[in-house]
């Protein structure tokens, strides 16, 4: 399945964030020898112990719900931390970066959904913490764009209409916040059912897990 999916992302150059949570070892290192280098985990324990374990060129990305006090664990080597949902979750990422002597990527999460369920900032919470003397002096944390989570919803107009809605937050915050900052860049939307309507809406990174593991 690997294949027919980046053939869906290439024509948008579109990055495939291959979610592996759940997944054992060998089932991700089979993915590794055909070449996918970025894999995502929603688990800090499970993050952990698979950076322990597999080869060390392998990107990982954190996508799912992070709390404070396990920023430490994930610091030394966590390559982006899609899942930022709050500024004490940056405060605690920027402490722990400088720490650790390094600079992580992080995407803001917004909530787009209809289910209250999910994570994530409005526009306006994103608008504090992007207006905050902490984030203006903040050196160890590199914001480089947006990530949100459809409805789990069969309705491709429903889940069109929130991917739509995560692209124009990141317009708006590009031309109040990142103008001319190229690093600001990433729409991480789309996952197994719907990564194409993703792609088409203007996603940058898909994170698929179960489609890509079948
Ligand atoms: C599990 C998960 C995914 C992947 O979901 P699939 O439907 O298995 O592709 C994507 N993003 C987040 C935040 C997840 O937790």
């Amino acid at each position: 399945m690997l294949k027919e999916i980046l053939n869906d992302l290439t024509p948008t150059n579109t990055t495939l964030v291959a979610v592996s949570k759940t997944r054992p070892a060998p089932a991700i290192v089979k993915l590794y020898d055909q070449g996918q280098r970025i894999f995502g985990e929603n688990r800090v324990q499970e993050l952990t112990w698979k950076y322990e374990e597999l080869p060390k060129d392998i990107e990982w990305h954190l996508i799912g719900h992070l709390q404070t006090n396990k920023v430490k664990f994930i610091a030394p080597f966590v390559s982006m931390i899609h899942s930022v949902d709050s500024l004490k979750l940056l405060k605690e990422i920027d402490k722990q970066a400088v720490k650790n002597d390094r600079v992580i990527e992080v995407l803001l999460q917004f909530h787009i959904a209809e289910e209250d369920t999910k994570f994530g900032l409005s526009p306006k919470e994103a608008t504090e913490i992007l207006n905050s003397d902490f984030y203006k002096n903040a050196k160890n944390i590199k914001v480089v764009g947006v990530m949100g989570m459809a409805t789990f919803s069969p309705d491709p107009v429903q889940v069109r209409k929130e991917f739509k809605s995560l692209k124009s937050i990141f317009e708006k915050l590009k031309m109040d916040f990142f103008e001319g900052q190229d690093d600001f860049k990433e729409i991480s939307m789309g996952m197994s059912g719907d990564y194409k309507i993703a792609v088409e809406e203007g996603s940058t990174m898909v994170r698929v897990g179960s489609l890509l593991f079948r």
